[in-house]
């Protein structure tokens, strides 16, 4: 019996537990994955062992705690310093991150993108960046002001205001704007010279349609917001929960089954 969860501050709002909780019962394993709500000052480590789980997602704002606190990393959270998946085993914390293959699986549809643009310079867009070079796609990270640019020392950075370069074949935004508010990421006018020339943009929000994904539309750019992001981030800690190979199909239909309760 595995006791799974996922752990943030807040967590009410997580579609995981649905997500896994339907895996678990079609694919007929023995496991539970509830949510939980970490205090944002706790120590991480400690409250893993106490709390006595096998395996957890983990969200905003501790992904970056949850990348410190293993004794082993795979490769892309190595890279980029953010985990969102832990395994714990004998007293040792194993740290994965499937966000990064999670969003390369949602724009499979995507065809021959060779420049991409991230609004944003947040752990996201990190993990997007890593994974979109490592396919030999240039990229160029733009952010409202230039204090994260230090992580992103192997991209272009620009601040929106000094953004020169207005062709891209992928735009993504990775920022919050348009989350809980109506905004764009950046000033309509850049945006505006951004679309025009792009054929495909992606959004990592999925519980709405943004102003940018609206914008997006309007462009007649081929736009997918966040959902098969989280759904693929899902499936691929799920794969990694249960040591799983030659499941992938049945554990995505049976998460996209669970986000229809
Ligand atoms: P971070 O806080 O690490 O970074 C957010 C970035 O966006 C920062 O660079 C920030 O700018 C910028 N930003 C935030 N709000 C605005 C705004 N209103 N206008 C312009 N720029 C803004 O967040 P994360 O990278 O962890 O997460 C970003 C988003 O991605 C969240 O909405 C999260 O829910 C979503 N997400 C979706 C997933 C999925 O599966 N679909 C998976 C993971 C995340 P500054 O540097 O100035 O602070």
């Amino acid at each position: 019996m595995k006791f799974l969860a996922v752990l943030g501050n807040p967590i009410m709002h997580s579609k995981s537990p649905r997500m896994h909780n339907n895996a678990i019962k079609i694919l007929g394993l023995k496991g539970i994955y509830t949510r939980y709500c970490l205090n944002k000052d706790l120590n991480l480590r400690e409250e893993l062992f106490r709390l006595g789980f096998d395996a957890v997602n983990i969200t905003a704002p501790f992904k970056e705690k949850a990348y410190e606190i293993a004794d082993f990393k795979d490769e892309i959270s190595s890279q980029i310093g953010s985990s969102n998946t832990l395994c714990l085993k004998n007293n040792k914390i194993y740290a994965y991150n499937t966000d990064g293959i999670g969003f390369l699986e949602a724009i499979k549809g995507f065809e021959n993108i060779k420049k991409a643009l991230i609004l944003g310079a947040g752990g996201t867009a990190l993990a997007l960046a890593y994974v979109l070079k490592q396919k030999g796609i240039e990229v160029c990270i733009v952010n409202r002001n230039d204090r994260k640019f230090q992580y992103f020392n192997s991209y272009q950075t620009s601040l929106y205001k000094n953004l020169k370069d207005f062709y891209f074949d992928l735009v993504i935004n990775s920022t919050s704007a348009g989350l809980i508010d109506e905004s764009l990421p950046c000033d309509k006018n850049v945006l505006e010279k951004i679309l025009i020339n792009a054929r495909f943009a992606f959004d990592v929000i999925y519980n709405k349609e943004t102003p940018f994904y609206k914008l997006c539309k309007k462009y007649n750019l081929k736009v997918k917001n966040g959902f098969e992001m989280l759904l693929w981030q899902g499936v691929f800690a799920f794969e990694i929960f249960f040591e799983l190979k030659n499941k992938r199909e049945e554990i995505k239909n049976a998460m996209l089954q669970g986000l229809k309760f």
